[in-house]
């Protein structure tokens, strides 16, 4: 029987190395990059019930020039803003139907 030498040749290139963590500066780089974006997820989180809060906050009656008391034929409960029973959207406190202020704006 004939034996035929192999014709495989050995894969004498050493396996890449991967030197993507060994390089010191790239290192540093992709820490960096990851502080960054976990701050930024951190700050965003902080701020997130600020911007909230500034949203939802409603005016003070005295800042809009509110009064019980309709003027012309704009009233509360006839408002886009007014919240049956008694509130406003954009308005702090108890608000009666016939009132009226600054922001009226008539319901569609
Ligand atoms: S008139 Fe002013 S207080 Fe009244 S519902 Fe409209 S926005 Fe609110």
């Amino acid at each position: 029987m004939l034996v035929r030498p192999s014709l495989a040749v050995e894969n004498t290139v050493p396996a890449a190395k991967d030197d993507r963590t060994a390089d010191p500066i790239r290192r540093r780089l992709m820490f960096d990059i990851t502080a960054m974006a976990g701050a930024g997820v951190v700050l965003g989180a902080g701020l997130a019930p600020r911007r909230v809060a500034a949203a939802t906050a409603k005016l003070a009656k005295t800042e809009i020039g509110y009064q019980v008391s309709p003027k012309g034929g704009q009233r509360c409960d006839l408002c886009l803003n007014w919240q049956p029973p008694g509130s406003c959207k954009l308005v702090a406190g108890p608000i009666v139907a016939s009132g009226w202020c600054g922001l009226f704006q008539l319901k569609r």
